[in-house]
């Protein structure tokens, strides 16, 4: 437990979290910042982003991080490789528990952002990591010239599908309706990519294999219908994320998803608690959206330290 007050913590590593810490070292607060696990959140992650404004082309996500993180640390942010796993107030102290130790601080911003989503059918979690994926970027290039199953009909898991189509013989993605969620322009990479074939209208009901994935059971959404099986080596999984608030609970108030209520200033319902990027009420879920607000935080978290006018 220690004594020493921080301005300003910030919980979340990714590109919230980050732009609020370069911001708050910049300024000159007493800042410390929680990156969790994964250094740059959600966004390593992701192989190829190409509407992050100023990088035309494209840019990883684990080189965008990267950028940012050393962007933060030049200005003398101080990153610590700790996960905040309870949050009170006592007082005009806002208390932040990890494993190591307590953390206290004046003003916390949660940019803790959100976790894939599992799909929980049998077979899932017994073939992790041996077929199964949540990271296109990271092992796509292990499906070269075999064939795999994408899941899911969002932005991530069409972005991913054109990404692994560069190294797999085929990409079958499966979706549960018969129109895609993503944006028109992604989806005109997918339908324009001829390695890339879709399964409509169905759901996954189960993984097969014994030491590895060797196909996937789908049937209809409904509980009816005929069941049939799609032979592949490699299953992609990207069905949507959930907020990373379980440390929340009680504390602030969050939406029917689980996401933080924020008002315009990124306040949360807890004074002196602000929330930003994919973890708050209502975000559009966007790289450059996170940064924005976690710019939005910082400067009204500077207000509420009375440091910033
Ligand atoms: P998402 O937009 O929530 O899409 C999830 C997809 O999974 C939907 O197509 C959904 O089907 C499907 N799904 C959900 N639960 C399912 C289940 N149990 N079984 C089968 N299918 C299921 O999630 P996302 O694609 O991860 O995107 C999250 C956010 O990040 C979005 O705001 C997105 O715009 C953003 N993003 C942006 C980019 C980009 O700009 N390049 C890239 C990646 C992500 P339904 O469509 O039927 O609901």
């Amino acid at each position: 437990m220690t004594d020493h007050l921080h301005d300003l913590l910030i919980v979340g590593g990714g590109p919230a979290g980050l732009s609020a810490g370069i911001y708050a070292a910049r300024d000159g607060l007493d800042c410390i910042l929680l990156e969790g696990r994964v250094p740059g959140g959600q966004l390593t992650g992701i192989a190829e982003i190409a509407n992050y404004p100023g990088f035309p082309g494209t840019v990883s996500g684990f080189e965008l991080a990267e950028k940012m993180r050393g962007q933060a640390a030049a200005f003398g942010l101080n990153i610590a490789a700790e996960e905040a796993r309870g949050i009170s107030r006592r007082n005009d102290r806002i208390e932040v528990a990890c494993a190591g130790g307590v953390h206290a601080a004046r003003a916390v911003i949660i940019a803790t952002g959100a976790t894939l989503k599992k799909l929980g059918v049998p077979g899932e979690n017994r073939l992790t990591g041996r077929g199964v994926s949540y990271c296109g970027t990271c092992d796509g290039p292990l499906f070269r010239d075999r064939r795999v199953a994408v899941v899911g009909g969002g932005d991530t898991a069409v972005e991913e599908a054109v990404f692994i189509a560069r190294f797999a013989a085929r990409v079958t993605l499966i979706h549960r309706r018969n129109a895609l969620r993503a944006s028109p322009g992604l989806q005109r990479r997918a339908f324009g990519e001829k390695k890339i074939d879709f399964c409509w209208n169905s759901v996954v009901r189960e993984i097969r294999g014994q030491e590895r994935v060797c196909g996937v059971v789908v049937g209809n959404p409904g509980e009816a219908g005929e069941m049939r099986e799609i032979p592949c080596e490699g299953v992609f999984i990207f069905v949507g994320s959930a907020p990373n608030t379980g440390f929340l609970k009680g504390v602030v108030d969050l939406d029917e998803a689980g996401r933080v209520v924020v008002d315009g200033s990124m306040a949360a319902s807890l004074p002196g608690v602000f929330a930003a990027g994919d973890v708050r009420s209502g975000s559009v879920r966007q790289i450059a959206s996170a940064v924005g607000d976690g710019v939005t935080a910082v400067l009204r978290a500077e207000i509420f330290l009375g440091v910033h006018g």
